[in-house]
Formats: structure tokens, sequence, C-alpha cells
């Protein structure tokens, strides 16, 4: 048994201790009620795709450890799912990736942008920004519009897990190559993403870590051809597939 009081023999373990960790956040002031909200759908998704990182998010998560290397300023950006779900693996993929950390929230209040912050320092992160909100994202209203000038205003990438649509299309307008995190393979955020990563964050954080770590030596040009080779259009039909038709 672990805190939530489920027998790890439990089929929905997994998925359980995950809604756990999102309830938790609530209760701590990290989540918003909304979140609750966003958990509900990607465990449903999860659900039909067998909670598995399938074939082609791997081949997505490949491709976005790449883009993370080979930025000159890339930054990972969380929200409160995120930081409630993954703080020590968000942590570490900024590690592997030389990654900047950004907490960046759609209901955006100091007291939970501080919390987060902190919540990521306990964590094991040095350095969070977000808090300055000293740039905007052009056009979005002006509280969504918030961003920090030297994190996710400045940067070339940007990994936005469980992003609402309306933040993805406004980023991907800005000139950043933009990986998204999300289950959904039909969301306007995976849609609109230079790499879908259509899997469980908590399979998708520590894969793309391993992937940045196995690429650590690679050449630039190395680095461009995992790039090249990875084909959303086809990432993203393979995931609707493997939605429609779990056994394949
Ligand atoms: P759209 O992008 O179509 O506008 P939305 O803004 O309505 O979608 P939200 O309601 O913010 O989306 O939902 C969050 C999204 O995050 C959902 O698509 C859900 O599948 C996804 N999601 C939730 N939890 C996870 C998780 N742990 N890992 C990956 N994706 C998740």
């Amino acid at each position: 048994m672990s805190d939530v009081d489920v027998p790890e023999s439990h089929p929905r373990y997994e998925s359980l201790l995950l809604r756990h960790r999102i309830e938790e956040g609530v209760e701590a002031g990290i989540t918003s009620k909304q979140g609750l909200i966003a958990q509900g759908r990607g465990e449903a998704y999860d659900y039909l795709l067998g909670e598995r990182t399938i074939p082609s998010a791997d081949a997505a998560e490949r491709a976005a450890a790449a883009h993370l290397l080979r930025a000159d300023h890339p930054v990972l950006s969380v929200n409160g799912n995120v930081a409630a779900l993954a703080p020590e693996e968000t942590v570490e993929l900024a590690a592997a990736t030389g990654a900047a950390l950004e907490v960046n929230l759609f209901n955006r209040t100091e007291a939970r942008m501080e919390r987060i912050a902190d919540h990521l320092r306990e964590h094991g992160a040095e350095e969070v920004l977000g808090l300055a909100a000293d740039g905007r994202i052009p056009g979005l209203d002006h509280e969504r519009a918030k961003v920090d000038a030297d994190g996710i205003g400045s940067a070339d990438v940007v990994l936005v897990p469980l992003e609402d649509g309306d933040r993805a299309e406004a980023l991907a307008e800005m000139d950043t190559t933009e990986i998204v995190i999300d289950l959904n393979p039909l969301s306007r955020s995976a849609r609109t993403a230079t790499v879908p990563v259509v899997d469980n964050l908590i399979r998708a954080l520590p894969n793309m870590t391993e992937h940045a770590r196995s690429l650590a030596g690679a050449d630039e040009a190395e680095l461009d051809a995992v790039v090249e080779a990875f084909d959303r259009e086809a990432a993203l039909e393979a995931a609707e597939a493997a939605i429609r038709s779990p056994e394949e």
C-alpha cells in the first residue's frame, strides 16, 4: 500500500496514483480546480491509448530531445498539473537539455506562481522563471499573455505540456519551435505543435530525458537528422489510429 490507500496490485493503480497527486496539488494550492478536469480528459485518452508510449510518441520524444539540445535558448513551461504530477522529472529534463524552467499558468495568480516555483526548487530546480512577467505573447489577453522576457519571451524552443489550445496557437505564431505534450491527438495544442507528443506527461518526460542523455554526444548534423526524420502528420495519424485500433 502507498499513501493513496490503493493496493499496488489494483489494475488502475498508476492512474489512481496520478489522480491522487493532482488532488494533493489542488489541496496545496499548486493546481487549479480546472486542472482536475484536464486530468480527467487525459485519463480517458490514456486509457484509449493503452496507457503506453506508442512508437510514434517515442519518435516524437526523441525529436523533442534533439530540438531542445540544439536550441540556443530552450525553455520548459510548467503549469499546475505538471508541477503536481512530475516536478522531479521536469527538473531532470531541464538539467539534461540545458533548458530553463518557467512557470506559466492559464489562471495566473501570484500566490500560485510562487508556490509552484517553491515546489520546483524543493525538487532540485535552481532558477525558476515566470515571476518577472516582463514579456508578452502577442494575440492573447493581458493575464494569459504574461511571460518572462528572458524566458519564453525570447526562447527559440519551448516545451509546453498540457497547454490550452489558445496559448499553444499564439506561441506557434511567434518565432518559436513548439513541443506539446498532450494525450489528445485532436486537440488544437497537438495540432499546432512542431512536435506533438501524444503520450502521458509522466512517461514522456523521463523518456525525453533518456533520449537527451543518449544524444548528448551527438554533433549538430546528427541532431538535425533526428529532427528532420520526425514527421508530425504521421505521428498524429498514428496516435489516432492507435486509439481506434488499440491492438495494433
Ligand atoms: P484544446 O487544445 O483542444 O483547446 P483544451 O484547451 O480544451 O484543448 P484542456 O481542457 O486544457 O485542453 O485539457 C488539457 C489537455 O491536456 C487535454 O487534451 C488532456 O488530454 C491533456 N492531458 C491531461 N493530463 C495529461 C497528462 N498527464 N499527460 C498528457 N496530456 C494530458
